[in-house]
């Protein structure tokens, strides 16, 4: 297949650029390093791969076929939703568009991440994917969940309308090396945090909770997703629900640190629960997460560890 991965330079927009190339295929990546960093794709040395440097909510050309679109741009972190709330709008909705036209005018099939964040802030445990959520438009997080709710309704439009074969990816918390050290998201802070000895900040008493999936699990969900005839969303993430506090916990036992909790303001809006269902991805794509949570930590701990030039502790 010949792919376009947009934000091929975020977090997972590179592993999916990893895994498709090692699969044979040939991938085309776009960012504008708004929140990707050119180091997650500066191993790449492969001559199926080529990169493009652009803002995907601009007429986006690609020369030549095109069999598969994977719209990964977005920021996706709360702190960078506030950094960036017009961009992460126009990119869930103007970027949506152009990926979607350039997917009907190849006749390629289109794969739309989206977020457990259309959930909002859930009145349903575990979400299913009949859900249709508990969002407040109008908040903080409102420009990042919105997008992605009119990114779905566009993908499906356009499905509709247009007969693209679609894909939508409901992504649930993820976690893994290429996170940046200054993503905000809870996992690479309490990592880096901790390496560096210094506070532990849970947000609010840290009851609320959260499911952490491997990046690696998520993207072999999405390789299967992509080579389904699933049209509707599917949730992927790890059921493994576990509160906030215990994941700092987790993370000060798994560093060795000498780090403290301490306990910050909650954000506005931030999600009481989170658990994605996955019956539909276990029947329909036959998948479920692999990784043990220590084994992914460990894996992060130390690319965080490189990251900042902290040795293994001995
Ligand atoms: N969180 C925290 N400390 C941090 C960063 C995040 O306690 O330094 C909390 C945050 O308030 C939320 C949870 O961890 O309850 C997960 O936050 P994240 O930003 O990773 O993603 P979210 O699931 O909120 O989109």
């Amino acid at each position: 297949m010949r792919v376009l991965i947009t934000g091929v330079a975020g977090f997972i927009g590179s592993h999916l650029a990893d895994r498709f190339l090692a699969d044979g295929h040939e991938v085309i990546g776009m960012d504008n390093f708004i929140t990707g960093d050119v180091a997650n794709i500066a191993h790449v040395r492969n001559p199926r791969f080529s990169f493009v440097h652009y803002d995907v909510t601009n007429y986006i050309y690609v020369d030549g076929p095109l069999d598969a679109i994977l719209h990964f741009a977005s920021p996706a972190s709360p702190i960078d939703y506030l950094e960036f709330p017009i961009q992460t709008l126009k990119v869930g909705s103007l970027g949506t568009h152009k990926a979607l036209g350039l997917a009907k005018a190849k006749g390629a099939v289109f794969l739309l991440a989206s977020t457990s964040e259309v959930y909002g802030d859930p009145l349903i445990h575990p979400q299913t994917e009949d859900y249709w959520g508990n969002v407040n438009p109008i908040g903080p997080r409102g420009v990042y969940d919105e997008a992605k709710r009119f990114a779905e309704a566009m993908t499906m439009a356009y499905h509709r309308a247009h007969g693209v074969p679609t894909r939508i990816v409901r992504i649930f918390n993820t976690y893994g090396p290429r996170m940046r050290v200054r993503d905000g998201r809870a996992v690479p802070n309490f990592i880096s945090q901790a390496l560096r000895n210094e506070e532990v900040t849970v947000y609010g008493d840290g009851s609320q909770t959260r499911s952490f999936c491997y990046v690696t699990d998520l993207v072999d969900g999405i390789a299967r997703l992509l080579a389904s005839d699933a049209t509707g969303p599917v949730n992927i993430g790890n059921p493994a629900e576990m509160s906030v506090l215990s994941m700092a916990e987790t993370i000060v036992r798994a560093t060795g640190s000498r780090s403290r909790v301490v306990f910050r303001p909650l954000p506005v809006d931030d999600p009481k629960v989170r658990q994605p269902d996955i019956s539909k991805a276990r029947s329909v794509l036959g998948w479920e997460p692999r990784v043990r949570l220590e084994e992914g930590l460990k894996e992060t701990i130390g690319y965080f560890r490189a990251k900042l030039g902290i040795p293994a502790a001995r």
